[in-house]
Parts: C-alpha cells; sequence; structure tokens
C-alpha cells in the first residue's frame, strides 16, 4: 500500500446499472482523512447503492475506485480493466467497515462474542487480547454491562451499537454508514447518533446515507445531495441547509425540514 496519498477514498466516474436501470452516473468523489460525509437525497437517488459499491457489495460497471491512494479497481462497461491482487484486496476492503439498517447479528452468539468474531476468524488475532478490546469497545458505546446477553435481548438501538462495535472491531479507517437508525423507533435513534458523535469526534473518516438532518449538518465536514444518480449540490453543511442553490436540493429540504 503506498505510503502516503493525499485522499483515503477517491472515487472517478463511477456509474453502476442495474440492467437497464442506470442508478449511478458519473460519480466523482475524494474524500480526506478524518473527514465526516453526509449523503442526502430522495428514494431512488441511489445513495446506498453509491456505498455499497465501495466496498464491493455490489460491482460498479464503470469507474475507478481507489483506497489509500491505489488504485483499487477500474472497470468499463462491464468489464474489469485493471484490479488489485487478492491479498492487496482483502487488506484494502478491510480498512473498510459498514453498518447496515439492519444490524444482522449472529442471534445465537452473545454481544461479546458478535464484537470478537471477525478479529478472531478472519485477522486470526489472539482471543485475549481480542477480547479485551471488545470489551473496551464495547464501553465506548456504553453496552459494556450487555456484553454476555443475547441480542434478542437488547433493544434496535442497542444492537445497532453492538454492530457498529462489531465493525470497529475489525479497526477499519473508513467507516460507511447506511442509514443506521431508519429502522429504529424515534426514541432509539439518539444514543446511535452519539456514538457516531463521538466516532467522527476521535477523526474517524466517515459517509453516512442519512435522513438524519440535525446529524448532518452538526457532524458532516461536508454533505452531498443525491438524486437520479448523480452528486446534484455538495457544500459545507452551513452553506448547503440554509442557502442550498439547486432548485432539486431546495426542494428535497423543503420536504424534510
Ligand atoms: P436510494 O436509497 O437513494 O433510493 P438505492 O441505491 O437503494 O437508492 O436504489 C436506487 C435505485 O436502484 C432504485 O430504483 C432501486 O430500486 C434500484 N436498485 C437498487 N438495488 C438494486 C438491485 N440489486 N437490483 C435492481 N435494482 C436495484
Amino acid at each position: 500500500m503506498s505510503e502516503s496519498y493525499e485522499y483515503i477514498l477517491e472515487t472517478e466516474h463511477v456509474s453502476k446499472s442495474f440492467g437497464s436501470l442506470e442508478v449511478l452516473k458519473d460519480i466523482n468523489l475524494k474524500v480526506k482523512k478524518g473527514e465526516v460525509i453526509c449523503i442526502i437525497g430522495p428514494s431512488g437517488a441511489g445513495k446506498p447503492t453509491y456505498l455499497r459499491s465501495l466496498n464491493q457489495l455490489e460491482t460498479i460497471t464503470s469507474g475507478k475506485i481507489f483506497i489509500k491512494g491505489d488504485l483499487f479497481l477500474h472497470r468499463e462497461k462491464d468489464h474489469t480493466i485493471a484490479d488489485v491482487s487478492k491479498a492487496q484486496r482483502k487488506a484494502l476492503l478491510l480498512e473498510m467497515g459498514m453498518c447496515f439498517q439492519r444490524f444482522n447479528l449472529f442471534p445465537h452468539k452473545t454481544v461479546l462474542e458478535n464484537v470478537m468474531l471477525a478479529p478472531i476468524t478472519v485477522k486470526k488475532e489472539h482471543p485475549q487480547q481480542v477480547q479485551a478490546e471488545a470489551m473496551e469497545l464495547l464501553e465506548s458505546v456504553g453496552l459494556a454491562d450487555k456484553a454476555n446477553e443475547y441480542p434478542s435481548r437488547l433493544s434496535g438501538g442497542q444492537q445497532q451499537r453492538v454492530a457498529i462495535a462489531r465493525a470497529l472491531a475489525m479497526k477499519p479507517e473508513i467507516m460507511l454508514f447506511d442509514e443506521p437508525t431508519s429502522a429504529l423507533d424515534p426514541e432509539l435513534v439518539g444514543d446511535v447518533l452519539q456514538v457516531m458523535k463521538d466516532l467522527a469526534a476521535k477523526g474517524m473518516t466517515m459517509l453516512c446515507v442519512t435522513h438524519e438532518m440535525g446529524f448532518a449538518r452538526d457532524v458532516a465536514d461536508r454533505v452531498l445531495f443525491m438524486a437520479d444518480g448523480i452528486i446534484a449540490e455538495e457544500g459545507r453543511p452551513e452553506d448547503l441547509f440554509t442557502n442550498p442553490q439547486n432548485p432539486r436540493t431546495q426542494a428535497f429540504l423543503k420536504s424534510v425540514l
């Protein structure tokens, strides 16, 4: 991997189609280490598809993805022009953690076991060390006292905080959040957003698809407004929320604020 890089994550001309449906059209983005980016926009915009394309849950149709300065993937017209070796691919993918709308914890494992699983099985780390780090992470999301519970005994908000701890246990440099609070009852949203705020304050690079405009306003360094597969407008939250330039951004914000 490159020793130094200007952008921790970069996409050039990223497009993605499902059959004849063009969901992403020429997305260009450069993300600096430590930057917090919130992605907002109407349904059908392609927000989760973009996030999922970054960590290869979707395969882009064309474009380039760079991670820490390395060309991770280059595709044109559904053909791979260049990608990295299998080992490098694994290493670069491990730089990204992801949290989904649905937390998908393993139901038959305790909270602690959920957090410990990937570092032990994927990274072959020492269980004792992993356990100590997992307990620290559970502490940081306010759930150390639930370590030995099973997920079904936790609220949705608590489960999502475990899912965040689980992703962090792999020590990613970039966290991708796909509407992590949208499946939660309103009273449970705040605790999850607080965990994300704490993470941002610690300098984590974050890309968050969110409907939480207050969160985006408070925490984002940059807000992207996506519509119809393009980044229609982007800017600092204080500019984009108070003085949107694009009529589509104006209409969207009017409908949600
Ligand atoms: P958003 O949340 O911004 O609406 P998505 O990225 O979820 O955007 O979806 C954008 C569009 O892509 C939607 O029209 C959706 O139906 C379509 N889409 C998403 N995933 C798939 C898929 N796996 N197969 C076919 N169409 C999909």
